[in-house]
């Protein structure tokens, strides 16, 4: 359908001429360099964050840049993949003008951003299997169009879309394709990164919120070509990175063997877990997951979640979501809350 690939067409009207906030640290941007630094009305006296962090995060992204085995500005980081979606959508789309096409049963988070930035949000279910529909959304697209959000593994479902579909689309959506990637540590298939010099449309979203074991410090990736990645640099905040979450994500990066084998322990936990739940005569549905929860659907939701809380549980009832009646998201713990999520599953089985 567009054989043109001129992504700039996409961007916003009103950014075009935009100039960006310099902050201190853009203007001299030689940070560890042996100075006198009196131009940034910092406390002078050191505790190790009375500076401002580096706005551009350089030690982190040529740590991401060679594990990840792409260049560094194809890299942003933020304040949680949130921050990256959100940031997509402004720079994108246009208030009461565009739309964005997401694939519910999905994440949440793309609803109420398209809601916050006063953007159509044009819902095209997945198929019962779980996968995008091609020529429906090929249907609910048009030149307004922005972005195609799409996630894989997905959250709920848990399963990964087809690679021929996502590739169609890529060939054929007007616009962008955003594929969110957040658990893709926890499944076999490819990353989409090693086609961002394909498709001068996709987008690929990560976070260091699920594998890496860091929800708490808040930090999203977004991974494009390096002339969307400008676009959002222009329009971000200095410093949405703050220095705490850059040194434990550096950290966390010089210990990729512990991150691998806590991947694998959650891996191997999820086929326990798997299994586990087949014993269980209330369950009556387990869908595969490649992702690091599990998505099982029960005879009565809201009834099994109130007795799992009732126990000390908490689960997540997805049941109001499309396609998922009667469901409930199992997140993989460790092998102790395993086994307690499956020894009380068993008595209320039982009960
Ligand atoms: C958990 C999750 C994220 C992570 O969001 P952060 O803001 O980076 O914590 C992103 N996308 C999906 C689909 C998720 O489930």
């Amino acid at each position: 359908m567009i054989k043109e690939r001129n992504i700039s067409r996409l961007f916003r009207k009103s950014l075009e001429g935009l100039k960006p906030y310099s902050s201190a640290r853009d203007e001299f941007k030689d940070f560890n360099a042996d100075m006198t630094f009196l131009d940034a009305n910092e406390n002078p006296f050191e505790n190790g964050v009375n500076r401002y962090p580096d706005p551009q995060q350089r030690s982190l992204k040529s740590v991401l840049a060679g594990l990840k085995g792409v260049d560094e500005d194809q890299i942003l980081l933020g304040n949680g993949s949130d921050e990256v979606l959100d940031l997509l959508f402004r720079i994108f789309c246009e208030p009461n003008e565009d739309n964005v096409i997401t694939l519910p049963p999905t994440y949440g988070m793309y609803k109420v951003l398209a809601g916050v930035n006063a953007i159509e949000n044009r819902e095209v279910p997945l198929t019962v299997d779980f996968q995008p529909d091609l020529d429906n959304i090929l249907k609910a697209a048009d030149t307004n169009s922005k972005l195609l959000l799409l996630c894989s593994p997905n959250n709920p479902t848990a399963n990964t879309f087809s690679e021929s579909v996502i590739r169609d689309l890529l060939d054929r959506f007007p616009g962008v394709v955003v594929i969110d990637e957040a658990y893709i540590d926890f499944t076999d298939k490819a990353s989409w990164l090693r086609q961002l010099s394909s498709f001068p449309n996709l987008v690929v979203t990560q976070t260091f919120s699920k594998a890496f074991g860091l929800a708490g410090i808040r930090l999203g990736i977004c991974y494009a070509s390096p002339e969307i990645i400008e676009m959002l640099n222009k329009i971000k905040p200095p410093y949405n990175v703050n220095e705490l979450t850059q040194l434990r994500a550096l950290e966390r990066l010089e210990d990729m063997v512990s991150v691998r084998a806590e991947i694998d322990s959650i891996l191997l936990e999820r086929g326990r877990l798997e299994e586990a739940l087949k014993n269980i005569g209330f369950i009556k549905k387990i869908f595969p997951s490649e992702a690091n929860f599990i998505l099982a659907r029960v005879d009565n939701a809201p009834k099994r979640y109130d007795e799992l809380l009732k126990q000390g549980i908490v689960v997540r009832d997805r049941s109001k979501q499309y396609l998922c009646e009667n469901t409930l998201r199992f997140t993989v713990g460790t092998k102790e809350e395993n086994i307690k999520l499956i020894q009380t599953l068993s008595e209320l089985d039982n009960a």
